[in-house]
């Protein structure tokens, strides 16, 4: 009874047969039914003759009406699966009824009429098997049904004829199931094939709707014709994006010649015709478009060559981005030169190349102060112009130019000597100095310092003529500015035993026992008191011995110690000055890279407050160079200090550009002649009246004048002749130790000159 649960597609085909074939069935049997009933009707009953086959004619009418409604139904799998297991139950149904009444009629009929029934249950069990070939387990079923009663029961007859006829009977029916079995497996592999054959077009169409629908862009070519065979839908749409640099249209791709697509047809064809050079990718320049390309080859299953197959994308957007993250990570956005990564590569590949080149190290003086002064759009627009000046100064000599960063740019060069490179580098400068107008009309004056270092004398390494062009940069600045300066070797010692003296003079300010703060007084020219004294730090060094304050201030002032540097001067001074019991002032130093932090006026508070002494005892000088470096937050400094009460003393006067306006500006009580004045003056006369007008204005101005570095009786007429109101010198006083320092510098010393004693005897 079982029906191919398994197989949807051919429970499908079979309903479709059936669907056609029962009708058909059932008309046959009803004709051969109403046939047998006539000749019946006059001799059986009539419930059997005439109503029993009315009851079977509606039976097999609503089947009928079935198959004919739904003879255009698209049947679903749950459809056909309940339909061909009811048709399984309803042909057992109607055997087994039509038989049954069949043989009910016989025993009221003669033997024609008997023969009549044997020959109507042989056609209809024939027409019943074919009509439901398709269903093989209804044929069966009927067969069974229908051939066992017939032959069991014409056996039974005994008469020779129905015997014959049931034997025969028997022998059709398992001839017919054998063909009906055969058949049955023809159609099965026929509706399979064509489940197969609709499976694969499907998948087919599906592929190919997936290919017109996928984002990249493909077309298939004739590789001998060299024509487009196939142009997926990605690929008209692109082709219409750019059909006005094509002298072809989207609509018409097909059967077009794929030359068009390359400067250089030949080379294309060449690469499409075998695919021993496939894969294939090329980026294509068509106008201001690029194509990106990418060829494979298409075999059959024997790997025979078939085809070449082009997927294709327009990147010209994704060329431009990558364009300009290379430029962005390659050169500088405001000036368009090689960035620092940039330039040292290429110093990196002319060392390997070249060998001979020299690298010009460049810093500009007091762009920070047009920075901060005019505001970053002047100082961008500053660095923009220094670019091209520098650019097109180098244009024939330089292998390539570059900004570091910030106000650095270099200058990489093909040289043998120092001297051309030194040469090369004052026109640099030169050309660089020349004031720049700056927005409308301001004019603004820069100056330069250059750094050399030669390959392959100083180096062959890029990393290592980068940090001595530095070297040598940081000497020429610190030389004076506008300098060129070529490295040295020297230069690195020095530039050691610096990083040696940070390093010790960071000890010493946490141990605080080799560092002391002496004092020299500052006396009234007139009467000889002392009005102040100043605090002067000193270093006793282990090693070295006592360490001038020259050598080590500007160390301090590079590596940041020179704040811890100040505080300890200025608390020990307040310290000491407020213990003494008269009103003598203490003046404390402090360097110009202190100012415009705004931590001076906190430090030098704190100080005051710690000590108690009184802030019109602190005197605070400050280096009249200093001062012409300071901004405007360095005199807010001064002016801040000042309204604290703490006097402001302008140190080293004579020795900047003695600008008389800093006079004016600042907060000031106090200007200190430089001691190279005071000494001149004896002899010179020009020096002598420098002394006399910075004394005549600090009495206009009601500020103190003090000379300082008076070391000789000669000096000290001079000055007061002069008009200076206080005196600072080794005439009246060298700087000294507070008593109770003085023991524990005689003990440092005796531990020096051990340690040097020792030193010795353990070289000789
Ligand atoms: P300065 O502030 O001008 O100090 C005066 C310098 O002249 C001191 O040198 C002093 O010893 C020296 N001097 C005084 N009278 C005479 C003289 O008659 N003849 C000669 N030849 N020299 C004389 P010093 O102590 O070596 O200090 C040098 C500079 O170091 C100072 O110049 C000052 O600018 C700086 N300095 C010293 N102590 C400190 C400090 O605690 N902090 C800061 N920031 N700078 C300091
Ligand atoms: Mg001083
Ligand atoms: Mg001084």
């Amino acid at each position: 009874m079982a029906v191919p649960v398994a197989n949807p597609e051919l429970l499908k085909a079979q309903y479709r047969s059936l669907s056609r074939q029962l009708p058909t069935m059932y008309f046959i049997l009803l004709s051969s039914t109403w046939a047998l009933a006539a000749t019946h009707v006059e001799i059986a009953p009539f419930w059997l003759a005439v109503l029993v086959p009315i009851a079977l004619t509606v039976l097999c009418a609503v089947c009928s009406l079935y198959w004919w409604n739904t003879r255009d139904v698209e049947p679903t799998s749950e459809m056909v699966l309940r339909v061909t297991e009811r048709t399984n139950y309803l042909a057992v149904g109607i055997s087994l009824a039509f038989t049954t009444w069949a043989l009910l009629l016989f025993p009221y009929g003669d033997a024609y009429t008997q023969s009549h029934i044997a020959l109507y249950m042989a056609i209809t069990v024939i027409t019943c098997i074919f009509s439901l070939m398709h269903l093989r387990s209804a044929a069966w079923n009927v067969a069974l049904i229908v051939n066992s009663a017939f032959v069991i029961f014409f056996m039974t007859t005994g008469q020779p004829t129905f015997i014959a006829a049931a034997i025969n009977i028997a022998f059709v029916s398992v001839g017919m199931l054998a063909i009906l079995s055969i058949n049955q497996n023809n159609f099965e592999s026929m509706v399979n094939a064509q489940t197969e054959a609709r499976r694969e077009q499907e998948e087919q169409s599906r592929l190919m709707r997936m290919i017109d629908d996928m984002p990249v862009a493909v077309m298939t070519v004739d590789p001998e014709a060299f024509k487009i065979t196939y142009a997926n839908e990605t690929s008209k749409r692109l082709i219409r994006k750019i059909e006005h640099l094509l002298p072809i249209s989207s609509e018409d791709l097909l059967g077009m010649s794929i030359d068009v697509f390359h400067k250089n047809p030949a080379h294309q064809r060449r690469i499409l015709s075998s695919p021993e050079n496939l894969p294939h990718s090329a980026r294509i320049n068509l106008g201001p478009e690029v194509l990106d390309l990418k060829v494979s080859a298409v075999t059959a299953d024997d790997g025979s060559y078939i085809g070449p197959m082009l997927t294709w994308a327009l990147v010209t957007n994704e060329v431009k981005a990558e364009n300009r993250i290379r430029q962005l990570a390659h050169y500088d956005t405001l000036t368009g030169l090689p960035n620092r990564v940039t330039f040292r590569e290429k110093l990196a590949e002319a060392l390997k190349t070249t060998g001979q080149v020299a690298l010009l190290y460049i810093d500009l003086d007091g762009f920070k102060l047009v920075n901060d002064t005019r505001g970053h759009s002047v100082g961008d627009e500053l660095l923009a112009k220094v670019a091209v000046r520098l650019h097109s100064a180098c244009k024939e000599t330089a292998i390539t130019v570059g900004r570091l960063g910030g106000d650095e740019f270099a200058v990489l060069m093909p040289c043998e000597t120092a001297g051309s490179a030194t040469t090369f580098a004052r026109r640099i400068i030169k050309s660089l100095s020349v004031p720049y107008v700056l927005g409308k009309d301001t004019s603004i004056r820069i100056g330069v310092s250059v750094g050399i270092a030669l390959a392959p004398e100083h180096g062959r390494e890029a990393d290592v003529l980068f940090t001595r062009a530095d070297l040598a940069l940081y000497e020429a600045k610190s030389a004076g500015k506008g300098q060129a300066n070529v490295f040295c070797a020297e230069l690195e010692t020095r530039i050691q035993d610096r990083a040696q003296l940070e390093g010790d003079l960071r000890e010493a300010l946490e141990a605080e026992d080799s560092l002391f703060v002496f004092y020299q007084p500052i006396v009234n020219a007139e009467t000889g008191e002392m009005t102040a004294q100043e605090a002067l730090i000193r270093w006793f060094h282990l090693q070295r011995g006592w360490i001038s304050p020259a050598d080590f201030i500007p160390v301090a002032e590079q590596s940041g110690l020179i704040d811890k540097l100040c505080d300890f001067v200025l608390k020990q001074a307040c310290h000491d000055t407020a213990r003494r019991n008269d009103d003598v002032r203490v003046a404390v130093n402090i360097s110009g890279v202190q100012l415009g932090r705004g931590t001076l006026a906190p430090a030098v508070l704190s100080a005051l407050v710690g000590s108690g002494l009184s802030p019109d005892r602190l005197e605070i000088e400050v280096t009249e160079t200093a001062i012409l470096d300071a901004e405007t937050a360095g005199m807010d400094d001064l002016r801040r200090l000042h309204d604290m009460g703490v006097r402001i003393a302008l140190d080293d006067f004579g020795t900047g550009y003695s600008s008389l306006s800093h006079v004016r500006l600042l907060p000031l009580d106090k200007i200190k002649i430089d001691g190279s004045f005071v000494k001149e003056a004896v002899d010179r006369p020009e020096s002598a009246a420098v002394v006399k007008a910075v004394a005549d204005l600090g009495t206009r101005l009601g500020v103190t004048t003090v000379a300082e570095g008076v070391e000789t009786q000669a000096q000290l007429d001079r000055v007061r002749e002069e008009g200076c109101v206080e005196i600072q010198g080794y005439f009246f006083g060298q700087p000294a130790p507070r008593e109770q320092d003085v023991e524990i510098i005689e003990a440092l010393k005796t531990r020096h000159t051990q340690t040097r004693e020792a030193a010795e005897r353990k070289t000789s």
